[in-house]
């Protein structure tokens, strides 16, 4: 049985505060893996524990080495994905808005689930928004300050050799 096919039954891993760690093939996550091309298993890390009102509470910690496409100069990029997040999960969307719009919710129907309900919608909100960085992409918008042209590059030991290469005065 592959991780992705193992239910897991929160309250009861909340209720004894459990922690599930897994490897999980990343082609089983449909909508993450049409967005990048993981060099790896997603190594996922799940802390099960239960808040004041009995609601399960899930901590999650996932990692995976990936490659995705520049949105700009369309090159791929290797990114090590990190994700961490907490999450209360919750059987509605009444009970969601309950809780309020800053807090993380997983909905869902009933006491089981399995690691794609807890953690795809996590590592596809983690996935680089701007995978290159403004140095290495072609197609990175105008820098607000223009670099340095090389002859103005600062060389701080200039004036040391100066001292060094002057004659003694005694
Ligand atoms: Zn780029």
């Amino acid at each position: 049985m592959s991780a992705l096919q193992e239910r897991f039954r929160l309250s009861e891993l909340a209720a004894r505060e459990a922690e599930v760690e897994r490897d999980v093939e990343a082609a089983g996550l449909q909508r993450f893996a049409a967005l990048c091309r993981c060099l790896a298993p997603i190594r996922v890390r799940l802390r099960f524990r239960l808040d004041e009102a009995g609601r399960v509470q899930v901590q999650g910690w996932c990692s995976v080495p990936l490659v995705v496409e520049c949105q700009r100069c369309l090159a791929p990029v290797e990114r090590a994905l990190a994700a961490e997040f907490a999450c209360t999960v919750v059987g509605s969307d009444r009970e969601a808005s309950r809780l309020g719009a800053d807090r993380c919710v997983v909905l869902l129907n009933g006491d089981e689930a399995g690691l794609a309900q807890l953690v795809e919608d996590e590592l596809i909100l983690a996935l680089p928004a701007r995978p290159c960085t403004d140095a290495d992409c072609p197609k990175a918008p105008a820098r607000a300050f223009p670099e340095a042209a090389p002859g103005e590059v600062a060389k701080p030991l200039q004036a040391l050799a100066v001292l060094l290469a002057a004659p003694d005065d005694e």
